[in-house]
């Protein structure tokens, strides 16, 4: 054990319940591409997740999660150092993964004298170079990284994890990224029909392939023929993957329980972005900053915390520093984000706000409003959350202090992330917008 985390072992013993087991491991769950409102835990209709929302009831659920970008890249990348987005963009040959200089979580524990073992099933979060990530770039810190399940269903990552689970006399950090609910939407036979019904025409629909639409919405190809039935197929595939998932992951925990790994490890359940089902007229991810692509599930379950629901807003930035806080690691790090024991604990903490960034756009809110501006075109909306989840209405002319506070925190967000620069960008646009009459 380092000097320094044996100072703060006293500090971690005294801050947990006296007869709760002091977080020892952690084992981390990323589910790509899992809309938090397809989840029964998070209030879906349709009953795709009897284990998750379980899981849940255990956990520390937070209902305003949101991440930082709709895409894998650089989502992920924030996930796992607590860096905005900026931190990733414009990386020498375009490269995706963690550049030196910036510690991930696995880099920190590692240094701390745990193991530190990835399964992904991503084909973007790799240690070794893909069509997708030729740059690769996300192994550092892991002492093993398995990638055998690249593109792979969940219980080829559980069967890869199940190697790994054991206590050891080195605490474990268990990093494990499912790839289930990205598309094309293929659910396993068993769990085929369990939602989508019929035989729908068009062969890509039946195979659950999304391309055909963005072909059309994106590359200029015909429209495919796309009925409501069929976008309705669709989305019954992707809600069978994720029952899907949930099945495998009732699995996992069972697997987790009976290595005796469950008492004293913090579960983190994340995902780092949602999906769009052309609410929004896109189709998949990486296009937008709406609700439908950044609004994720987060779920903590740590030894010693109260199973309760959090309300306030927070951040997939803001994981990294809980899990340190727990552990009672203290890491020299510049995060962006926030350890949220203050909110799990005590409900006790300001408002923060959430940042995106994806393309051109940027948002912030304050869980209530989010305001989305797109710095190319100029283009800036504001939508109230709570009366229009969906974000179909524009009330920016109606909400002018809301706006007022939102801008300004999101210039600031900008000038911290991409200086003069991101800023300019953002003023020009601002400066198109007055010219339009749109904002006085
Ligand atoms: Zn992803």
């Amino acid at each position: 054990m380092s000097r320094k985390a044996f100072l703060l072992l006293p500090f971690a013993l005294l801050s947990c319940h006296r007869d709760a087991p002091r977080p020892r491991n952690v084992i981390f769950i990323l589910v790509d591409t899992l809309r938090a409102d397809r989840l029964g835990t998070y209030g879906y209709r349709r009953d795709t997740s009897p284990n998750v929302d379980a899981f849940a009831r255990e956990a520390v659920r937070f209902e305003n999660a949101r991440s930082q970008s709709s895409c894998t890249f650089p989502s992920a990348n924030s996930i796992l150092t607590s860096r905005g987005p900026a931190a990733f963009l414009g990386q020498p040959d375009q490269a995706m993964g963690i550049p030196p200089g910036i510690p991930s979580l696995a880099e920190i524990l590692r240094r701390h004298g745990f193991r530190t073992v990835a399964v992904s099933a991503s084909a973007v979060v790799r240690k070794t170079p893909s069509r997708f990530n030729p740059s690769a770039g996300f192994g550092r810190g892991f002492e093993e990284f398995a990638e055998d399940c690249v593109w792979k269903s969940a219980d080829c990552v559980n069967r890869e994890a199940a190697a790994h689970l054991k206590r050891g006399k080195r605490p474990l950090f268990l990093y494990l990224h499912y790839i289930d609910p990205h598309g094309p939407y293929r659910p396993p036979p068993a769990w085929r029909h369990k939602f989508a019904r019929g035989r729908p025409e068009k062969e890509w629909v039946r195979r659950g392939d999304p391309n055909p639409i963005g072909n059309w919405l994106y590359k200029g190809q015909p429209n495919p023929g796309l009925t409501p039935a069929d976008l309705r197929y669709l989305k019954d595939l992707y809600d069978e993957e994720i029952a899907y998932f949930d099945a495998r992951f009732a699995e996992l925990l069972a697997a987790l329980r009976g290595s005796g790994l469950l008492d004293d490890s913090i579960v983190v359940f994340a995902a780092d972005h949602g999906e769009e089902f052309l609410e929004h007229g896109h189709i998949k991810h990486c296009r937008t900053l709406f609700d439908s692509s950044i609004r994720v599930p987060l779920l903590l379950k740590i030894p010693g915390a109260d199973a309760r629901t959090v309300s306030r807003p927070v951040q997939n930035l803001d994981i990294v520093p809980t899990l340190l806080d727990y552990l009672g690691i203290q890491a020299a790090a510049p995060f962006e984000g926030r350890s949220l024991r203050p909110l799990i604990e005590r409900d006790a903490s300001a408002n923060e706000l959430q940042y995106g960034l994806q393309d051109s756009l940027r948002s912030a809110s304050d869980g209530r409003f989010k305001l989305i501006q797109d710095l190319v075109s100029g283009a800036v909306s504001l939508f109230d959350l709570a009366a229009d989840p969906g974000e179909t209405k524009d009330v920016l002319r109606r909400e002018r202090r809301a706006y007022a506070r939102l801008r300004g925190a999101l210039t600031a967000w900008i000038a911290r992330g991409e200086g003069e620069g991101g800023v300019r960008k953002a003023q020009e646009a601002e400066e198109k917008l007055r010219s339009l009459g749109y904002i006085e």
